[in-house]
Protein backbone atom coordinates (compact mmCIF):
# COMPACT_ATOMS: atom_id res chain seq x y z
CA UNK A 1 0.00 0.00 0.00
CA UNK A 2 0.91 3.72 -0.15
CA UNK A 3 3.72 5.02 2.01
CA UNK A 4 3.25 8.00 1.06
CA UNK A 5 3.10 11.07 3.96
CA UNK A 6 2.23 14.64 3.99
CA UNK A 7 5.27 17.13 4.38
CA UNK A 8 5.56 18.68 7.23
CA UNK A 9 5.02 22.16 5.74
CA UNK A 10 1.57 20.93 4.80
CA UNK A 11 -1.86 21.77 6.59
CA UNK A 12 -3.28 18.81 7.56
CA UNK A 13 -6.25 18.36 5.10
CA UNK A 14 -6.39 17.23 1.88
CA UNK A 15 -5.61 20.48 -0.11
CA UNK A 16 -2.37 20.35 -1.02
CA UNK A 17 -0.73 18.54 -3.72
CA UNK A 18 1.61 16.05 -3.84
CA UNK A 19 3.90 17.59 -6.91
CA UNK A 20 3.57 19.84 -9.62
CA UNK A 21 2.68 19.91 -13.09
CA UNK A 22 2.27 22.43 -15.65
CA UNK A 23 -1.43 23.30 -14.71
CA UNK A 24 -0.15 24.96 -11.25
CA UNK A 25 1.71 27.83 -13.99
CA UNK A 26 -1.25 27.59 -16.95
CA UNK A 27 -4.39 29.50 -15.81
CA UNK A 28 -6.68 30.53 -18.56
CA UNK A 29 -6.50 34.18 -16.89
CA UNK A 30 -5.31 35.13 -13.27
CA UNK A 31 -8.48 34.41 -11.59
CA UNK A 32 -10.31 32.07 -13.57
CA UNK A 33 -12.58 34.54 -15.44
CA UNK A 34 -12.85 33.13 -19.21
CA UNK A 35 -13.46 34.88 -22.40
CA UNK A 36 -16.97 34.25 -23.57
CA UNK A 37 -17.13 31.92 -26.46
CA UNK A 38 -13.39 31.46 -26.49
CA UNK A 39 -12.31 27.20 -26.83
CA UNK A 40 -9.93 26.37 -24.36
CA UNK A 41 -7.66 23.55 -23.88
CA UNK A 42 -7.27 21.29 -20.73
CA UNK A 43 -3.87 19.51 -22.14
CA UNK A 44 -3.62 16.22 -21.91
CA UNK A 45 -2.61 15.28 -18.06
CA UNK A 46 -3.04 18.67 -16.72
CA UNK A 47 -6.28 20.64 -15.31
CA UNK A 48 -8.16 23.91 -15.62
CA UNK A 49 -10.29 25.92 -13.25
CA UNK A 50 -12.78 28.30 -15.06
CA UNK A 51 -15.08 31.17 -12.85
CA UNK A 52 -18.53 30.55 -13.97
CA UNK A 53 -21.66 33.40 -13.10
CA UNK A 54 -24.79 31.93 -12.24
CA UNK A 55 -26.75 31.42 -15.48
CA UNK A 56 -23.33 30.92 -17.92
CA UNK A 57 -22.89 27.48 -19.67
CA UNK A 58 -19.82 25.78 -19.86
CA UNK A 59 -19.60 23.12 -22.78
CA UNK A 60 -17.23 20.51 -22.29
CA UNK A 61 -15.87 19.07 -25.38
CA UNK A 62 -14.67 14.77 -25.75
CA UNK A 63 -11.85 16.42 -28.47
CA UNK A 64 -10.84 12.56 -29.38
CA UNK A 65 -13.71 10.52 -27.80
CA UNK A 66 -11.67 8.55 -25.67
CA UNK A 67 -11.12 10.67 -22.96
CA UNK A 68 -12.01 11.07 -19.18
CA UNK A 69 -12.47 14.64 -17.83
CA UNK A 70 -13.04 14.35 -14.71
CA UNK A 71 -14.81 17.50 -13.48
CA UNK A 72 -15.82 19.32 -10.15
CA UNK A 73 -17.76 22.74 -9.03
CA UNK A 74 -16.94 24.11 -6.44
CA UNK A 75 -19.45 27.94 -4.96
CA UNK A 76 -17.32 30.67 -5.58
CA UNK A 77 -18.14 31.75 -2.28
CA UNK A 78 -17.50 29.20 -0.17
CA UNK A 79 -15.28 26.14 -1.47
CA UNK A 80 -16.73 24.10 1.22
CA UNK A 81 -19.66 23.83 -0.95
CA UNK A 82 -19.15 22.05 -4.05
CA UNK A 83 -21.12 19.32 -6.18
CA UNK A 84 -21.22 16.35 -4.46
CA UNK A 85 -21.91 13.13 -6.22
CA UNK A 86 -23.39 11.35 -3.20
CA UNK A 87 -25.81 13.86 -2.67
CA UNK A 88 -26.88 14.37 -6.44
CA UNK A 89 -27.25 10.23 -6.62
CA UNK A 90 -29.88 10.86 -4.33
CA UNK A 91 -30.97 13.92 -5.24
CA UNK A 92 -32.08 12.61 -8.69
CA UNK A 93 -32.55 8.81 -7.81
CA UNK A 94 -29.91 7.92 -10.85
CA UNK A 95 -26.29 6.27 -10.93
CA UNK A 96 -25.92 9.12 -13.95
CA UNK A 97 -27.19 12.37 -14.56
CA UNK A 98 -28.73 12.85 -17.20
CA UNK A 99 -30.22 15.99 -19.73
CA UNK A 100 -32.18 17.82 -17.26
CA UNK A 101 -31.13 16.58 -14.00
CA UNK A 102 -29.29 19.00 -11.54
CA UNK A 103 -26.14 18.56 -9.98
CA UNK A 104 -26.75 19.26 -6.36
CA UNK A 105 -23.88 20.54 -3.58
CA UNK A 106 -23.45 18.93 -0.05
CA UNK A 107 -25.72 21.16 0.71
CA UNK A 108 -28.04 19.46 -1.69
CA UNK A 109 -29.10 22.56 -3.77
CA UNK A 110 -28.31 22.66 -7.29
CA UNK A 111 -25.12 23.84 -8.01
CA UNK A 112 -25.38 23.20 -11.40
CA UNK A 113 -28.01 21.09 -14.38
CA UNK A 114 -26.30 19.00 -17.10
CA UNK A 115 -27.96 20.50 -20.07
CA UNK A 116 -27.42 18.59 -23.01
CA UNK A 117 -24.98 15.58 -23.64
CA UNK A 118 -24.02 14.55 -27.08
CA UNK A 119 -22.45 11.54 -26.27
CA UNK A 120 -24.37 7.86 -25.27
CA UNK A 121 -24.14 9.39 -21.97
CA UNK A 122 -21.96 6.99 -20.18
CA UNK A 123 -20.40 8.82 -17.24
CA UNK A 124 -19.25 8.00 -13.61
CA UNK A 125 -20.10 9.28 -10.01
CA UNK A 126 -18.59 6.22 -8.03
CA UNK A 127 -15.03 5.88 -8.59
CA UNK A 128 -12.77 8.83 -6.84
CA UNK A 129 -10.09 10.98 -8.49
CA UNK A 130 -7.06 9.42 -9.51
CA UNK A 131 -4.34 10.41 -7.06
CA UNK A 132 -0.85 10.04 -6.17
CA UNK A 133 -1.67 6.97 -3.71
CA UNK A 134 -3.90 5.11 -6.72
CA UNK A 135 -0.44 4.90 -8.83
CA UNK A 136 1.63 3.97 -5.90
CA UNK A 137 -0.86 1.05 -4.91
CA UNK A 138 -0.54 0.52 -8.63
CA UNK A 139 3.35 -0.29 -8.62
CA UNK A 140 4.50 3.40 -9.83
CA UNK A 141 7.23 4.76 -7.69
CA UNK A 142 7.74 8.29 -9.34
CA UNK A 143 5.57 11.09 -9.21
CA UNK A 144 2.59 10.52 -11.87
CA UNK A 145 0.65 12.95 -12.57
CA UNK A 146 -3.53 12.81 -11.20
CA UNK A 147 -6.63 14.61 -10.97
CA UNK A 148 -6.42 14.82 -7.51
CA UNK A 149 -3.37 17.19 -8.21
CA UNK A 150 -4.64 18.46 -11.06
CA UNK A 151 -7.92 19.82 -9.14
CA UNK A 152 -5.38 21.44 -6.21
CA UNK A 153 -3.20 23.00 -8.80
CA UNK A 154 -5.69 24.45 -11.51
CA UNK A 155 -7.33 25.82 -8.02
CA UNK A 156 -3.78 27.04 -6.93
CA UNK A 157 -2.91 28.62 -10.35
CA UNK A 158 -6.34 31.30 -9.86
CA UNK A 159 -5.11 31.93 -6.18
CA UNK A 160 -7.45 29.43 -4.32
CA UNK A 161 -7.40 26.25 -2.50
CA UNK A 162 -9.86 23.82 -1.67
CA UNK A 163 -9.73 21.23 1.81
CA UNK A 164 -10.28 17.92 -0.04
CA UNK A 165 -11.15 16.56 -3.22
CA UNK A 166 -14.33 15.53 -3.55
CA UNK A 167 -15.71 12.76 -5.74
CA UNK A 168 -15.51 14.11 -9.50
CA UNK A 169 -18.33 13.89 -11.74
CA UNK A 170 -16.05 11.96 -14.04
CA UNK A 171 -17.35 12.65 -17.80
CA UNK A 172 -17.06 9.80 -20.29
CA UNK A 173 -15.81 7.19 -17.95
CA UNK A 174 -16.80 3.54 -18.60
CA UNK A 175 -16.70 1.79 -15.34
CA UNK A 176 -20.40 -0.01 -15.24
CA UNK A 177 -20.87 -1.83 -12.14
CA UNK A 178 -22.14 -5.74 -13.62
CA UNK A 179 -24.93 -7.51 -12.28
CA UNK A 180 -22.90 -9.35 -9.76
CA UNK A 181 -21.99 -6.19 -8.41
CA UNK A 182 -18.43 -6.04 -9.81
CA UNK A 183 -16.94 -2.75 -11.29
CA UNK A 184 -15.55 -3.23 -15.00
CA UNK A 185 -12.99 -0.57 -16.05
CA UNK A 186 -13.43 0.28 -19.93
CA UNK A 187 -12.76 2.40 -22.54
CA UNK A 188 -15.54 5.46 -23.25
CA UNK A 189 -18.17 4.73 -25.49
CA UNK A 190 -18.31 8.07 -26.69
CA UNK A 191 -17.41 9.12 -29.94
CA UNK A 192 -14.89 12.52 -31.01
CA UNK A 193 -16.60 15.69 -30.59
CA UNK A 194 -18.89 14.74 -28.01
CA UNK A 195 -20.08 17.23 -25.25
CA UNK A 196 -22.02 18.03 -22.35
CA UNK A 197 -23.22 21.35 -21.09
CA UNK A 198 -23.61 22.36 -17.60
CA UNK A 199 -25.14 25.69 -16.69
CA UNK A 200 -24.42 27.33 -13.23
CA UNK A 201 -26.86 27.50 -10.87
CA UNK A 202 -24.94 29.23 -8.50
CA UNK A 203 -21.20 31.27 -8.96
CA UNK A 204 -18.87 28.85 -9.26
CA UNK A 205 -15.97 27.49 -9.97
CA UNK A 206 -15.36 24.67 -12.45
CA UNK A 207 -12.55 22.43 -12.44
CA UNK A 208 -11.48 19.73 -15.16
CA UNK A 209 -8.91 17.25 -15.11
CA UNK A 210 -8.12 15.31 -18.30
CA UNK A 211 -7.60 12.23 -16.51
CA UNK A 212 -3.94 11.22 -16.84
CA UNK A 213 -4.82 7.34 -16.23
CA UNK A 214 -2.74 5.68 -18.65
CA UNK A 215 -1.93 2.21 -16.73
CA UNK A 216 -5.99 0.96 -16.52
CA UNK A 217 -7.68 1.48 -20.12
CA UNK A 218 -10.19 4.04 -19.58
CA UNK A 219 -8.61 6.80 -21.63
CA UNK A 220 -7.24 4.08 -23.96
CA UNK A 221 -4.15 4.01 -22.49
CA UNK A 222 -3.08 7.50 -24.03
CA UNK A 223 -4.79 10.38 -21.98
CA UNK A 224 -5.36 14.07 -24.38
CA UNK A 225 -6.35 17.12 -24.55
CA UNK A 226 -10.41 18.23 -23.81
CA UNK A 227 -11.58 21.42 -24.65
CA UNK A 228 -13.94 23.91 -23.16
CA UNK A 229 -16.18 27.11 -23.78
CA UNK A 230 -18.31 29.52 -21.84
CA UNK A 231 -21.54 30.99 -23.16
CA UNK A 232 -23.62 33.49 -21.78
ZN1 LIG B 1 -7.74 10.59 -13.24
Amino acid sequence: MSTHTYPACCEKDNGSALGTNATLSSPISVDGTPVIGEVYTVPARCGRAVKLSKGQVIRITNTPGSQVCDTWLFNSADLSEFSSMEHTRAFINKITPQPGDALVSNQRRPIGTLLSDTSPGVHDTLIAACDLYRYSNMGITEYHDSCADNMRLALNAIGLRAKEVPQPLNLWMNTPVNPDYTISWLPTVSQAGDYVEIRAELDCIVVMSACPQDIVPINGCNPQDVHFSVAE
